[in-house]
This record gives structure tokens, C-alpha cells and sequence, in this order.
């Protein structure tokens, strides 16, 4: 067997120019500003990204860059500026942010209809009311992929009678495995979330119809954890190192394995990480209406 592949891009770019149609139909473009206060190759590189698929769909982008020792008050004080700013639609704060910072709390400053990144506790809240607007982006890019894969979601009860998807969501970080479970067992989804204190991952693994990995271990679920024909949604991003000494991304799932069993798998690169980009515009895009 071997499984069909879920990419992002075609999901991606229909997201993108629904994003493009709305923008183009506003007086104002929305904009974004990304606060780099960091050193982070990975911060910088993600700000770059994002300030290319803004300008894709029209939308305004200013990186706020502060030097990699400003420190608590200085980046929260940039933070409320941009609270005040009615020229600024949404605010991200990159991260790692530098030892010493408490990036929850300034994740928490962040006025919540700015939370483009949807990591406020009144956002997450929100989730749990099955809410999608500025959800975390990548756990509504698990759920869009789910969508598309096909695999049956209910939104009546009654229409779901017995027939519930059985999902396993392995990692429960707050940005990525939590709110995924959530936006799943919203859709009548029979949801189990794994973690480090899993017993048994395989017992669970290989039950799922729909199995969504998000923990940052290269190759942590493999072929004999997969059953024949389930939906394989991969989230992770890891840099390991070739037999060439280079190195390329991977994800959290053996693909040449995985592609053996599963019926659907994302690819990585080219998979959730597509997707996540593009709802991150659509919450922007949302942000905006959110402010009439
Ligand atoms: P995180 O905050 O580090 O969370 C990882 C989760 O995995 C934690 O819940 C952790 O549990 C769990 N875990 C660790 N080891 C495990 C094991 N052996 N078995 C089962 N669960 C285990 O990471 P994250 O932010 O959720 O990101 C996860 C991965 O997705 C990373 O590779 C990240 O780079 C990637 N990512 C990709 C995108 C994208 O757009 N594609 C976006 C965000 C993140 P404990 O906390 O209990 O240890």
C-alpha cells in the first residue's frame, strides 16, 4: 500500500485567495507587526517568511525589531504601543524570546483581537467554546487538513450518532496538540491525546482513523504505529543531520515507513507547515473584520 499524499499547497492557496478577495475588498489594508527581540536564526528566518506571504495577499507588515537584551519592560511597553496603534491589526511576538523574558506573559499583554497567533488565554478560551476565530494557526491548519483528507466530521449530534472519528492527537502543547483535540472533539471526534506519560503510545496509536503528531522527535511514530489506512496528519519540523553530513527537515513520523500503512499522510516540509502560514493571513484577515 502506499498512501496518498495530503499537501498543503492547494489547501494553502485557496485560504490565501479567499485572504487576497476579502483585502482587496477593505478601504484599508490590515497590517501586521511582528516584534523580533531575539537573536534566534529561526525567529528571524519566520519573520522573514512572514512578511513575504503578507505581501502576497496584501497585507501591511512592519517588523518591530528591539535588540536581543531589552528585556521584559521594554518589549511589554512596545507591546502596549502597539495595543494603542488603530493602524496596527494584529501583533505577533516571535519566539524563543531570550532567557530571562517571560514570553507567556507577554503573549498575555497582547490585546486578544490582535492575537493573530492565538495564543491569549481569552483565544485558547475561546477554542474550548469551539470557536476557530484567532485560534492558534497551526491547530486550525490540522483541522483544515483533516477536512480535506475527507475523513468524516460531524456538526450535529444526531448526524454523528455512533459514527464519531476515532483521533489520536500525540503531543499536548498548548499552541498545537490541546487546542487540535479541542477544534476535533468539536466535530464529534472520539479524541485521545498521548504524551510523555503515555503508557502505551502504540495501543492508542494504531486505533486511530485520524492520528495528528506534534512533538519534535524525528521518527518517533513509525510504520507498526499506524493503522492500515488511517489519515496521517504530521506536524513536527525537525533538523537532523544526512549521511552527507548536510541536513534536511523531517517530521515526527518514519515517512518511508509511515507511507507503507497509512491511506493519507502530510508530507514534511510541504505539509501543516504550508497550511499554518496561510491561516495565520486568514486570522489577520479576521482580526480585521473583527474591528468592523
Ligand atoms: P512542544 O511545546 O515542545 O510540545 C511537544 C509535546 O510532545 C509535549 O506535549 C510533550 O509532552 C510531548 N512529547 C514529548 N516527548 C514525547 C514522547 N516521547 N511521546 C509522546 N509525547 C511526547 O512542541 P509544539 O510547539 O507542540 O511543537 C511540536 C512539533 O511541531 C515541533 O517539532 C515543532 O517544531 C512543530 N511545529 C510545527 C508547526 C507547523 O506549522 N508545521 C507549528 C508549530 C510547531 P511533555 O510536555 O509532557 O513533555
Amino acid at each position: 500500500m502506499s498512501a496518498t499524499l495530503l499537501e498543503g499547497a492547494p489547501l494553502a492557496e485557496q485560504i490565501k485567495a479567499e485572504v487576497k478577495a476579502a483585502i482587496a475588498a477593505r478601504s484599508q489594508a490590515p497590517k501586521l507587526a511582528a516584534i523580533l527581540a531575539t537573536d534566534n536564526k529561526g525567529a528571524q528566518f519566520y519573520a522573514q517568511s512572514q512578511g513575504k506571504a503578507c505581501e502576497e495577499v496584501g497585507i501591511d507588515f512592519e517588523l518591530v525589531e528591539l535588540p536581543a537584551d531589552a528585556g521584559q519592560g521594554v518589549i511589554e511597553a512596545k507591546i502596549t504601543a502597539l495595543n494603542a496603534d488603530p493602524g496596527v491589526t494584529g501583533i505577533i511576538l516571535l519566539m524563543p524570546v531570550p532567557e530571562g523574558v517571560d514570553g507567556r506573559a507577554l503573549q498575555r499583554a497582547i490585546d486578544p483581537k490582535k492575537d493573530v497567533d492565538g495564543v491569549h488565554p481569552a483565544n485558547l478560551g475561546a477554542v474550548v467554546q469551539g470557536s476557530t476565530t484567532l485560534a492558534p494557526c497551526t491547530a486550525q491548519a490540522v483541522f483544515a487538513l483533516a477536512k480535506a483528507s475527507g475523513v468524516p466530521l460531524f456538526s450535529v449530534p444526531a448526524d454523528a450518532a455512533g459514527k464519531g472519528l476515532d483521533v489520536v492527537v500525540v503531543g499536548h502543547s498548548e499552541i498545537v496538540g490541546k487546542p487540535s483535540a479541542l477544534l476535533l472533539l468539536d466535530k464529534f471526534a472520539t479524541v485521545t491525546v498521548c504524551h510523555i506519560g503515555t503508557k502505551n503510545l502504540k495501543a492508542h496509536t494504531t486505533k486511530a482513523d485520524l492520528l495528528v503528531v506534534a512533538v519534535g522527535k524525528a521518527g518517533l511514530i513509525k510504520g507498526e504505529h499506524i493503522k492500515p489506512g488511517a489519515v496521517v496528519i504530521d506536524v513536527g519540523i525537525n533538523r537532523v543531520k544526512t549521511e552527507d553530513g548536510k541536513s534536511k527537515i523531517v517530521g515526527d513520523v518514519l515517512f518511508d515507513e509511515a507511507v507503507e500503512v497509512a491511506g493519507q499522510i502530510t508530507p514534511v516540509p510541504g505539509g501543516v507547515g504550508t497550511v499554518t502560514t496561510a491561516m495565520l493571513l486568514k486570522n489577520i484577515m479576521d482580526a480585521a473584520a473583527l474591528r468592523g
